[in-house]
């Protein structure tokens, strides 16, 4: 294969942006090498600029539930961009986009829309503390999520990635207020709390962890932190910038049947366009300026564009429950396949998998919480991605993220990726 474009794009990259990315993850650091630099997307292909075609696991790190280019969301941009893109001023599409959510998300009662999922989670973590009068929040190792101080403490993704879990950067005054405990760890959890009897306002989770690879919840967990939460007036807040839309209709919690206080969602609700969203008890979001005094604004929030394009998707999953059938049908047979391969090869990988994330671990190890995903053979990851793009398929460029799975990958491509996972492992292997 021939990246020659790509690796001057990221020569000259490096020149003008650190380290040649706008989001770290990007830069391949963790897998070697130079990033492919993508010119386009139809479906579950992807092309870079040296014309090499992929079949992608990426998916926009979730959003894509659709798979790229979908006619529907295209139609619905195109149709937005003729009236402008920005007013900072309200627009139907903003109630109608408000209300589909609410309705499609069990807990939710009120929303209020942001542009990132690190802005839903910074303001949620706000309003929990405006609504507590408490200063603390407990999140868990590995998780991430997004790049708000409060949360790059023991943090997953391309914190971890880059060895920087603790970030320089972030006050120590900020860091103190940040407790972490093991994720599936429920006991650690209650010892935390009892320490900081009445001082913390909120406990945030993805309630399946995407961003150390793919953990799910242990049997109780969720609920276990349910009941904490409410025996000591605590906030609880489900991250669903991953899981939301994609795990089900509901996001996990509808999968899971836990109900959190708040929500935190992200790119999927934009269906690619840089949107995010945070909602929960009315109680608790009627906190939010102007309702209430928490203060919490957004020139681009409910931006036209990217509301149009987050409706036309949400409205068509909401509308089409045979799609997450497929997702799920789909993400079945790749794993199965997987792990077919390592019993055939004699390799003893973890496979974590629920719908359509999972992440192929190279540890022997159960995964179920951060260390026993660092167990993880990092180089032996590295050789097995770079195998994998050489037979034109695209996975996330870390052994700490999940992959995601789109409604565009056919049979074919679910055999064409079987087998290049075969052929790369023997590759690595041999
Ligand atoms: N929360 C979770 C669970 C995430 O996975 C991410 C990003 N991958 C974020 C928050 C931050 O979202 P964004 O990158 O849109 O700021």
């Amino acid at each position: 294969m021939d990246f020659s474009s790509s690796k001057s794009l990221f020569a000259k990259a490096q020149q003008y942006i650190p380290g040649g990315v706008n989001s770290p993850v990007r830069a391949f650091k963790a897998v070697g090498g130079s990033p492919i630099f993508i010119k386009s997307a139809k479906g579950a292909l992807v092309f870079d600029e040296d014309g090499n075609e992929y079949i992608e696991l990426i998916n926009s790190w979730g959003p894509m539930i659709l798979g790229h280019g979908n006619e529907l969301i295209l139609k619905a941009v195109s149709d937005a961009i003729q009236h402008s893109f920005s007013f900072g001023a309200p627009t139907r599409r903003e109630v109608e986009m408000a209300e589909l959510l609410v309705n499609m998300v069990p807990s939710v009662e009120k929303v209020r829309m942001v542009n990132s999922g690190t802005e839903a989670t910074m303001s949620a973590i706000r309003v929990a503390r405006g609504f507590t009068g408490r200063d603390k929040i407990i999140k868990f190792e590995g998780c991430y999520h997004g790049h708000g101080d409060s949360f790059l403490i023991a943090a997953g993704s391309g914190a971890v990635t880059f060895g920087t879990p603790d970030s320089p950067g972030v006050t120590k005054g900020v860091a103190n207020d940040t407790l972490t405990a093991p994720y599936n760890d429920l006991a650690a959890v209650q010892n935390l709390v009892e320490a900081n009897k009445g001082q913390v306002a909120a406990l945030i989770l993805e309630p399946v962890v995407g961003n150390m690879g793919c953990v799910l919840p242990a049997p109780g967990f969720l609920e276990g932190l349910r009941k904490l939460c409410d025996q000591e007036g605590i906030v609880f807040i489900f991250d669903e910038v991953m899981t939301g839309f994609r795990l089900a209709k509901g996001g996990a919690q509808e999968r899971f049947g836990v109900t959190p206080d708040l929500t935190t969602m992200g790119k999927i609700i934009g269906g690619g366009m840089p949107v995010g969203a945070y909602g929960g008890k009315a109680e608790i979001m009627n906190c939010v300026s102007p309702a209430g005094p928490v203060y919490q604004a957004g020139t681009l929030s409910g931006n036209p564009i990217a509301m149009a394009a987050g409706l036309a998707m949400l409205t068509y999953l909401n509308e089409n429950p045979e799609v997450y059938q497929q997702l799920e049908a789909t993400g079945n047979q790749l794993v199965s396949g997987f792990q077919a391969t390592n019993a055939k090869l004699g390799l003893p990988y973890t496979i974590n998998h629920v719908g359509s994330m999972y992440t192929q671990f190279f540890t022997d190890q159960v995964v179920t919480d951060f260390p026993s995903a660092k167990s993880s053979n990092l180089a032996m990851f590295g050789k097995y991605f770079h195998a994998m793009l050489q037979r034109g398929i695209y996975l996330g460029p870390s052994q700490f993220e999940s992959m995601f799975i789109s409604t565009a990958i056919d049979q074919t491509m679910v055999n064409r990726i079987i087998e290049a996972n075969e052929d790369a492992l023997k590759e690595i292997h041999a």
